[in-house]
């Protein structure tokens, strides 16, 4: 199972972060083992700055490669909402020096998902999700701002990457990511339902 990441898939976190609005997916991929077991995270010591970025996962149901964006919606059957946590402080410096972003993304721990949900229940163009932390809203976002919507994902993907059963695509975060201390509480909202709460250790 692989975990393939877009990145600045919406137009005002591209912005807060100072990067260009993409003309095409920006891609990275996180190992099966940046999946977080639990319910609690543990800030890395080679960071000092771990963001939270909620964003909008999808679970591939059929593998293929080359999907075409009309056949893309036949690839996945549920969605979930989880956190990309990234160490802002070792990307910064990576992308300065012109290297891969791999450590600061793809660490033990950085993806988080919740239990997943049929897309059937949702209208996939129009998806809410919002994360609080400390019980406050720091990010909302819909799937209607998404720069590439999930089907344009799928499809761009396959041309690089074999999809199979079981792999997860984080579709990009909204803006409103920032940083993280410990005893922090992160708690994921998909559409009005509470699915996940994570505590910062
Ligand atoms: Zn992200």
């Amino acid at each position: 199972m692989k975990i393939i990441c877009v990145g600045r898939n919406y137009k005002a976190h591209a912005q807060e972060l100072q990067n260009e609005i993409p003309t095409e997916p920006v891609l990275f991929i996180k190992p099966d083992t940046a999946i977080l077991k639990g319910n609690d995270f543990y800030i890395p010591e080679f960071s000092s700055e771990i963001h939270y970025e909620a964003e909008l996962v999808v679970k591939i149901s059929k593998g293929g490669k080359y999907i075409t964006k009309a056949n893309a919606h036949k690839h996945y059957e549920q969605i979930a909402l989880g956190i990309d946590f990234t160490a802002r402080d070792l990307q910064s410096q990576l992308k300065a020096k012109g290297l891969p972003w791999e450590k600061a993304k793809g660490f033990d721990g950085s993806a988080v998902v919740s239990s997943f949900f049929p897309i059937s229940d949702f209208n996939r163009d129009e998806i809410k999700f919002q994360m609080l932390k400390n019980k406050q809203l720091v990010q909302s976002g819909n799937t209607k701002e998404m720069i590439f919507d999930i089907d344009q994902l799928i499809s761009y993907i396959s041309e690089y990457f074999t999809l199979r059963v079981g792999d997860l695509i984080f579709t990009g975060t909204p803006a409103g990511v920032g940083a993280i201390v410990e005893n922090d509480i992160l708690e994921g909202m998909l559409e009005n339902q509470a699915v996940f709460n994570i505590k910062i250790q």
